[in-house]
């Protein structure tokens, strides 16, 4: 022992819990629940003024299920790669099926259809692949989308005696130096460093880093990108983790990307819809309802995509190197990047250019006006004259500065309006809303658009108790990660598969802590 640790005593502590939680998003909310209502005494710090994180974002109302285990874990396996554990992936997989029961607990009347169906592009999203088919949808409780379901569960933790303090950013866990156990954190709270003690547990909810350009930078293969959910998520609880010897995973898995996308000055991302998912998937007020009129060019003003695929070809994960990621041989840039969308007056009538799937940030104008009175739109009497006003800044490792060439947008519109004629598109395979760009003005273009994702998964490699593993794959004793923090979900996602995430990984963590710190007081 060195003359360092020997020293080494416990930091004054300003409160105490059994078990401390980092992050009060849909993960933190379910552990806390399950551990309160089982008596443990649980104290959630949230870095926000309110909790929420990415799960309150969540406009959808669907989670994953399973009516196979066996086959649910054949497909997982296969959209892991083989980078999650076998024990990890069977444990979650036992769980969904667990998930229709559990919602009961949260004393909120269920959906009519809270049975699990199929609907094609989202369960399964990979038809192909082994297992599929037994990957259903569910629908949440009766209160609407992710905030519903997070105010749900929130409130039952909060009934249940759980304690939340916000405002309270936790910046380092407290470490024995020589025993390794996790003994509580320290944290900001109204401008002072607080120290906190975790008689049980301190477990990561903290979420992922898609708010921190540097580890986006650093460990995704896709930048510049976008990510539509909380800007509070900037991987504090992975740093946490690593400074404590948390071996690392997923690090480069997202979810997404949804399409691409543009940010406003105050942070809004608003992303293109896929034509498709408007029938499926209730976007009946979009600009398409009436037509197609309206094409997607990269930075040579070229068409590089079927505008009309959805996420069940352009899947979560890695899989769009030949669209979004397309890189120019020989160059480290991204061929499609930025990219703009050009439509003409029949769409900008038609309703929303744009969306978000983010149920926090204020919805995209019906008629297109506002954004186009704050320059979020551009609009010019011909196409010569828009390509000269769609312009976009020098971004690093892509592109330099510059605008669309005129010459090459109307030739790009010109063959695309001949295609849609005659009703065959072989340069994107495009086989609905085939629908010309009106011969006259005006013209419309938003942009620069950027590939834009929902979250990353990346974090600490945890076993099937959710507790965190070493590099020798041994659990750092009292520290445990849930949600995002550290998903298991690697190269490939199946949609809705992160809430049903946060729920399995905060029930199974509960249980673990509970048995643990159990074993432990009994010897
Ligand atoms: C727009 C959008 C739509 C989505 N739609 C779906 C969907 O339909 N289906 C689906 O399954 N998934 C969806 N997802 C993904 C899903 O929302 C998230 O993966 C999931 O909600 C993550 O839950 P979590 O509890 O792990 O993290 P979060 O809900 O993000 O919570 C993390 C919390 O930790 C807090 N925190 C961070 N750092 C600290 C710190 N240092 N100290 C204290 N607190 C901290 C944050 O403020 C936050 O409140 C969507 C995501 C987005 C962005």
């Amino acid at each position: 022992m060195t003359k360092m640790e020997l020293n080494w005593t416990e930091p004054q502590w300003d409160g105490q819990a059994d078990m401390v939680v980092v992050g009060y998003g849909g993960a933190g909310a379910v552990f806390a629940f399950e551990a309160a209502r089982q008596g443990a005494d649980v104290l959630i710090l949230e870095k926000g003024a309110q909790g929420g994180g990415n799960s309150v974002c969540v406009a959808g109302g669907l989670i994953m299920t399973s009516v196979d285990e066996e086959a649910s874990f054949k497909y997982m396996n296969w959209l892991c790669g083989g980078q999650t554990d076998e024990g990890v992936l069977r444990h979650f997989v036992s769980g969904l099926k667990d998930i229709p029961a559990w919602q009961h607990k949260l004393e909120l009347p269920l959906k009519d259809n809270a049975q699990p169906f199929s609907a094609p592009g989202f369960f399964p999203e990979f038809p192909g692949a082994p297992g599929a088919e037994s990957i259903k949808g569910m629908s949440v409780v009766a209160a609407p989308g992710g905030a519903g379901l997070w105010n749900a569960i929130s409130a039952q933790a909060e009934k249940a005696g759980a304690r939340v303090q916000c405002n309270t950013r936790v910046t380092t866990l407290v470490q024995h130096p020589v025993t390794k156990r996790i003994l509580g954190v320290a944290a900001e709270h109204e401008g002072k460093t607080i120290a906190v003690r975790a008689r049980k547990a301190v477990v990561l909810a903290s979420g992922g880093f898609e708010a921190n350009d540097a580890m986006c930078k650093q460990f995704l293969t896709a930048c510049p990108i976008y990510f539509l959910g909380s800007p509070n998520l900037t991987g504090d609880g992975i740093r946490m983790a690593q400074e404590a010897g948390a071996q690392l995973w997923h690090m480069n898995a997202v979810a997404g990307p949804l399409n691409m996308g543009i940010k406003t000055k105050e942070g809004y991302v608003y992303v293109t819809y896929d034509l498709n998912k408007i029938a499926g998937f209730g976007y009946k007020n979009g600009a398409f309802k009436d037509g197609g009129s309206l094409l997607w060019v990269n930075r040579q003003a070229k068409r590089f995509h079927n505008e009309t695929v959805d996420t069940s070809v352009v899947q979560h994960g890695l899989a769009n190197r030949d669209t979004w990621l397309a890189t120019t041989p020989g160059t480290p840039e991204f061929t499609n990047v930025p990219a703009f969308h050009i439509f003409d007056e029949k769409v900008r009538a038609g309703g929303a250019a744009m969306t978000t799937l983010n149920s926090r940030v204020p919805p995209w104008s019906h008629d297109n006006l506002k954004e186009l009175e704050e320059g979020l739109i551009v609009k010019a009497d011909t196409l010569e004259e828009l390509a000269l006003k769609c312009q976009w800044p020098e971004i690093q490792g892509v592109c330099k500065a510059g605008h669309l060439d005129p010459a090459a947008l109307r030739e790009t519109v010109k063959r695309y309006n001949e295609q849609c004629r005659n009703n065959v598109d072989p340069d994107c395979g495009r086989e609905t809303f085939l629908v010309p760009l009106n011969e006259e003005g005006p013209y419309y273009a938003i942009g620069p658009m950027l590939p834009t994702y929902l979250n990353t998964h990346g974090g600490p490699k945890h076993d099937a108790g959710q507790r965190v593993l070493d590099h020798q794959d041994k659990p750092i004793a009292g520290l445990y990660a849930i949600g995002e923090c550290g998903s298991l979900w690697g190269p490939y996602y199946n949609s809705m598969g992160d809430i049903a995430e946060f729920i399995v990984s905060g029930v199974t963590a509960a249980k673990t802590v509970l048995a643990d710190s159990g074993a432990r007081e009994s010897r």
